[in-house]
């Protein structure tokens, strides 16, 4: 053994050397901890102010905190991310809605106090669509409701920071279009006007703007032209909102253009003047009611139920029974009343501070007339009757002048006075834009006229490449 040592020392020499440097390895291998490197962070540190340092390592524990996957919180109700739309039908009910989108008590509370100001009470029920974008993924059930009305829109969104709704009314754009209804007199005026295109409506505020240089009971005869040139708004969806306004309005009468310009006076009120700038509406009717006679007039008479000799302070016109009775101006209603006898059922309108109009004997009231109520010229304010102390069917009519009551015929009438100087020269120019509107009018309907006639003599020939609509001359 001994001999073996002696001859083999130097190898078992090297091996003990070799399992020493193994086992020490081993031995650090295991014992040492992971390794890291706490250099290299200070290095990538090296050269920041503090804060900026703390904020670098907030950064990066904070990322690595939140890419943690979280589950979003369940939501009762079946909801969906896309917006829905209701029709409202008229048993709608926001808070209901609103309800079985999942919005809880709370939520419906807020919305309803967001939306107090710019929703009167019982405006709900003109709402053409309602819109609600659900919100899933937080605690609250409605992310934003539309109410979409004829004119605008109101938008209710939820401020997370502020933890309620906010409401909102945007305006829809509105588009201005024109358009121009021109005929003969065959027949009536009316039926005429119908057959052209014009409604009823439009063809009263006709008659009511000529009514006051045009006798339509005497001077209207077939083969007279008229125009009406009139504008009206749009909404978004192509829908005639407001009621439409006549621009232009003309009649020939024996050979003579009457015609009538809608003008904005400086106050921003619209009215009508002739060619010249002269005012056409006179500040009161003459006669209060279509095609009446005037049956007894102002002065001294012998009563039909008295006998006596009275002055009649009034002018009267027989009428059929429920004839209708017009404003002789625009005005206030001051009184409507009652008496057994005398008046019978009458109505007072107070123009301005000095004139007055009373209209008695009526069969009934116009049912929008009530004290304080504001109206306007030529407006329905009751209908014919023989109530009071009359002998037939007719309308008392009186002009009340600083509490005088005066003759009516005899009255001359204030106007609105004629435009001049600079207001007069805007209205000109206001003029020739109108002017220039209706010939546009008038050309591209032409144009239409053309087209469809060509367009018939070629429906047998071969197609050829067609022009493009002309553009509007406007
Ligand atoms: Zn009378």
């Amino acid at each position: 053994m001994l001999k073996y040592i002696t001859v083999f020392r130097y190898q078992i020499l090297i091996w003990l050397v070799v399992l020493a440097s193994v086992s020490t390895n081993i031995y650090l291998i295991v014992t040492q901890p992971e390794f890291d490197y706490p250099e290299y962070q200070d290095a990538a540190l090296d050269g920041l102010d503090p804060s900026e340092a703390n904020a670098k390592i907030y950064k990066i524990s904070s990322y690595e905190v939140h890419t943690i996957p979280q589950p979003p919180p369940q939501l009762s109700g079946n909801l969906s991310r896309s917006p829905t739309t209701i029709i409202p039908t008229k048993s709608f009910i926001l808070s209901k809605t609103l309800s079985s989108a999942g919005a809880n008590a709370e939520d419906i509370a807020k919305i309803e106090t967001s939306l107090k100001s710019l929703l009167p009470k019982n405006s709900i029920q003109n709402c053409a669509k309602v819109i609600i974008t659900p919100q899933a993924t937080k605690n609250y059930a409605v992310d934003k409701l539309t109410l979409e009305f004829s004119e605008n829109k109101i938008e209710v969104t939820y401020d997370p920071k502020k933890n309620k709704y906010v409401s909102q009314k945007i305006a829809f754009p509105l588009e201005t279009k024109t358009k121009l209804i021109s005929g003969k007199i065959q027949g009536s005026l009316y039926s005429s006007a119908r057959r052209s295109g014009a409604d009823a409506e439009l063809i009263k505020e006709f008659i009511n703007l000529l009514s006051y240089s045009v006798d339509f009971q005497r001077d209207v005869r077939a083969g007279d032209n008229f125009r009406i040139f009139y504008e009206y708004q749009t909404n978004h969806n192509n829908k005639t909102i407001k009621k439409p306004q006549i621009v232009y309005a003309s009649l020939s009468v024996d050979g003579e253009q009457k015609e009538v310009f809608k003008y904005y006076l400086p106050s921003g009120k619209v009215d009508y003047f002739d060619g010249k700038g002269n005012s056409v509406r006179r500040s009161l009717l003459r006669t209060p009611i279509n095609g009446a006679k005037i049956s007894s007039s102002y002065g001294m008479r012998n009563h039909p139920i008295h006998g006596y000799s009275l002055m009649h302070k009034g002018v009267d016109f027989s009428a059929p029974r429920g004839t209708p009775i017009l404003v002789a101006g625009d005005g206030v209603v001051k009184k409507v009343s009652s008496q057994a006898r005398g008046y019978g059922n009458f109505v007072e309108i107070e123009h301005n501070k000095s004139y007055s109009t009373l209209y008695a004997h009526m069969s009934k009231f116009a049912t929008a007339i009530k004290p304080g109520k504001r109206v306007k010229q030529g407006q329905v304010i009751g209908y014919v009757g023989a109530t009071g102390q009359a002998t037939g069917p007719h309308l008392h009519y009186e002009v009340i002048h600083n509490g005088k009551k005066i003759n009516p015929s005899k009255v001359s009438f204030p106007k609105t006075p004629p435009l001049t100087g600079g207001e007069l020269a805007k209205f000109k120019k206001a003029l020739h834009k109108i002017e220039v509107a209706i010939a546009g009018n008038e050309y591209s309907a032409r144009n239409k006229v053309a087209k469809a006639e060509n367009s018939d003599k070629n429906a047998n020939k071969i197609n050829k490449p067609k022009k493009e609509n002309e553009a509007d001359p406007l």
